[in-house]
């Protein structure tokens, strides 16, 4: 290959950014042959003993001494990474303690790092040409021909789906009998309700601040946190800002929480928009792209994603919006450990357009945005349609005889409610039948033999089960210790709580919603489905239950236990709690009928859940974000968690040591054995780092020397964590 080599002094050198770890970007030669890539462009280059794509990021870089491997094959014509996401990526690599060729690694849909042609689909439409086809003995054209004729173009999906194959549409296509055309874009979309007062409001606010002037083609960054109550109508407030952008001819972005992608919230987007897009990791690497692809080029007008779609390429985005700031699933909690919220801010300050944060339970971060004025805060704080918001309840469970963790005046409100055909949800943080099994005889718990955690008891069939690594084990008869037959589950999973209320009422459906029962959108949705039709039922779930979601028959919540997440080590524990209270609680009568929430707990007088209910969210978060302020914790403080974990705990404890012993002024915590100090045998050590200047904390992560780890060592910076676990 040498010898295809011109002369080195005569070889443009470029600059490759890498997907690798500890480099940022290496340096190869052009070979004369090739054309010079543009900066953004993927280029096939030798790496190690391998090959690798990498993104060219500098063309004009001076000729080393060094002897330089040559460059395979340049891959993109035209930059794949525009500009400002080019720009991006840097920024990322800066604030993330991350090299540039993963954060790029990051960004790109997996099939464009795979090297995937940039080359968009046809449109999958179909239009019959040939009016005059008759050939009756090629029946299945005759018949795709009928179905084209009687209804006018239509999507190959659909005619698939009505019994017609590719092959024949491949067959009438070559003959030219029909052809591709664009989708129509006057589809029946509908006007939506009209915007209440404090909708009207919040809409005219940001059209009138941010997007200059309806129609204008520009506008100034801007942040909104769009506070509002569940069903208050923030949905609402982002339909008519996005209607505004597109009739301005730009785009929007929409993110979503991983677990609200759901077709109801696609629908609902389709409903009011021609050229909806959706992007989540439901689809294939090579759906992803074409939609990534397709907002680049301005064929999507809305594009509605989970966390990685903040990085989508678009033509000229007008606006982006974050519904449900507060969720965990924005933060990525491996590998590049980003926040979507927090990037959708940068790349809205960088392009110039607005931001709307919306949520029911604002992030303790966007609120202290807000305070400080980087944040314009609005509210909603009545329900769209007249709905009212649910009543709260405590129920002391102190000296109470529980049945399957319920009280007797938990059971007589649920009756009560029942009574009246309603539906009630019953909400519980915990998967499975019960999260001990405990011998009654000598105390021995089962332990899962690779985490220091405790096994849990699932049924149907039995088994006992590992949250944290899923190692899975057949129920013992009898106690590995004592070895007598004593065994018995303690404490309560969603698995139980659905006997428990089958044998409570067992004229009643229960329809219980967990990760076990569900594990797919469309199998969610199937389920919320049956029970918005269903009538009389009981709902019990986890999280999952508490999303966004529209129940509008559900008249009770009930919180069967609020201890377990106040108790947690985290300090982000009470918010996280608070916020799972109040948007669990958001899903009672958001109809016609008023809602009740019924909360059990053994400590009805903790100040947190007092404040929360007798105050609401904004009261609690006030509170609580004073006692960040007096902890010295986020959002007040700037913190990074620098973790590591090996088979041998000295190694971990070693490590992060002697990183500690290279940070300079700022406080480190630790190192210190995580709350959870051992998953899938690996021991768990971290340091916290907390400095009251983000820039100081950031300016000692520069400074910080990791020794070289041996190969069983993993370790991460962690920059704003969402957990400390
Ligand atoms: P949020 O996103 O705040 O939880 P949604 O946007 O989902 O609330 O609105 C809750 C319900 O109220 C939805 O069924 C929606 O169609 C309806 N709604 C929203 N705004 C109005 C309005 N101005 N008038 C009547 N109904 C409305
Ligand atoms: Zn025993
Ligand atoms: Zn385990």
């Amino acid at each position: 290959m040498s010898d295809a080599i011109p002369q080195a002094d005569q070889n443009h050198v470029i600059q490759v950014a890498v997907p690798r770890p500890l480099h940022a970007v290496y340096d190869y030669t052009m070979p004369a042959d090739m054309p010079l890539p543009a900066v953004g462009a993927r280029v096939r280059v030798p790496f190690g003993r391998t090959e690798t794509i990498g993104i060219c990021t500098n063309t004009d870089v001076a000729q080393p001494h060094t002897k330089l491997k040559s460059v395979l094959a340049v891959i993109d014509e035209q930059a794949i990474v525009a500009t400002e996401l080019l720009e991006l990526a840097h920024w990322m690599t800066t604030y993330y303690h991350h090299p540039l060729g993963e954060v790029l690694a990051t960004i790109l849909p997996a099939a464009a790092r795979k090297g995937a042609s940039t080359t968009i689909d046809p449109y999958d439409f179909w239009q019959l040409d040939q009016q005059d086809f008759n050939k009756p003995r090629a029946k299945a054209q005759m018949s795709l021909v009928t179905t084209l004729r009687e209804n006018g173009p239509t999507s190959g999906t659909t005619l698939v789906a009505t019994g017609h194959t590719r092959a024949t549409l491949r067959k009438l296509a070559e003959t030219e009998v029909v052809s591709r055309t664009r989708p129509p874009l006057d589809q029946d979309l509908e006007a939506g309700p009209e915007p209440n007062v404090e909708q009207q409001t919040a809409i005219q606010k940001i059209l009138a601040e941010s997007l200059v002037e309806s129609g204008q083609s520009s506008s100034i960054y801007a942040a909104y946190l769009l506070d509002g109550i569940t069903g208050s109508g923030k949905t609402e407030v982002y339909l008519r800002v996005i209607a505004a952008v597109i009739a301005a001819g730009r785009q929007a972005l929409v993110l979503v929480p991983e677990i609200a992608l759901t077709p109801q919230t696609v629908g609902r987007f389709e409903r009011r928009f021609a050229r909806v897009g959706v992007f989540h990791s439901g689809l294939t690497d090579h759906e992803r792209l074409q939609t990534w692809l397709k907002c680049g080029t301005g064929e999507i007008d809305v594009l509605v994603g989970t966390r990685s779609a903040v990085f989508t390429s678009f033509r000229d985005l007008g606006v982006i919006i974050v519904d449900e700031e507060h969720d965990s699933s924005y933060k990525q909690q491996d590998g590049l450990r980003y926040s979507a919220r927090d990037i959708a801010a940068k790349r809205a300050h960088a392009l110039k357009v607005p931001v709307i944060f919306g949520t029911a339970t604002p992030s303790l971060e966007s609120l202290h945005n807000a305070q400080r004025q980087r944040y314009e805060h609005l509210h909603l704080t009545e329900r769209a349609g007249g709905a009212q918001l649910p009543t709260y309840h405590l129920i002391d469970l102190r000296g109470q005889i529980l049945t399957d963790g319920m009280s007797p005046p938990l059971q007589h409100v649920i009756r009560r409610h029942l009574e009246q055909s309603s539906q009630v949800l019953v909400f519980l943080n915990r998967r499975g039948f019960a999260p001990t099994l405990l011998c009654a005889s000598c105390g021995w718990q089962a332990m899962c033999p690779h985490c220091d955690a405790r096994l849990t008891l699932h049924q149907a069939p039995p088994k006992l089960i590992c949250h944290h690594c899923s190692t899975v084990l057949e129920v013992a008869k009898s106690c590995e210790q004592c070895h007598q037959h004593s065994l018995m589950p303690v404490g309560l999973g969603t698995q139980r709580t659905e006997a428990g209320l089958k044998a409570l009422f067992p004229e009643i459906p229960v329809h219980r919603i967990d990760r076990d029962t569900t594990r797919t959108t469309r199998a969610l949705e199937a389920q919320f489905e049956r029970i918005n039709h269903g009538g009389q039922c009981i709902l019990v779930g986890t999280q999952m239950l508490a999303k966004g979601h529209h129940f509008p028959d559900v008249t009770l919540v009930v919180i069967l236990n609020a201890d377990a997440g106040f108790l947690s080590p985290d300090f982000r524990a009470p918010e996280r709690t608070a916020q799972l209270i109040v948007q669990v609680a958001g899903r009672a009568g958001r109809a016609q009928k008023p809602g009740e929430v019924w909360i059990q707990s053994y400590q009805p007088d903790n100040p947190t859940l007092r404040t929360l209910i007798e105050q609401g969210y904004g009261g609690f978060a006030e509170h609580e974000l004073k006692v960040r302020q007096t902890v010295g914790m986020p959002p007040e403080y700037a913190m990074a968690m620098l973790r590591a974990d090996a088979f041998d705990a000295r190694d971990a404890q070693a490590f992060l040591e002697q990183c500690k012993a290279s940070l300079r002024g700022i406080e480190v915590m630790g190192p210190v054995a995580a709350p959870l100090a051992r998953i899938a045998n690996r021991s768990r050590y971290q340091l916290m780092l907390l400095s009251p200047q983000r820039a100081t904390l950031h300016a000692a992560l520069r400074g910080l020397n990791p020794p070289k780890a041996n190969r069983a060592l993993r370790w991460s910076i962690d920059i704003d964590p969402y957990d400390s676990l």
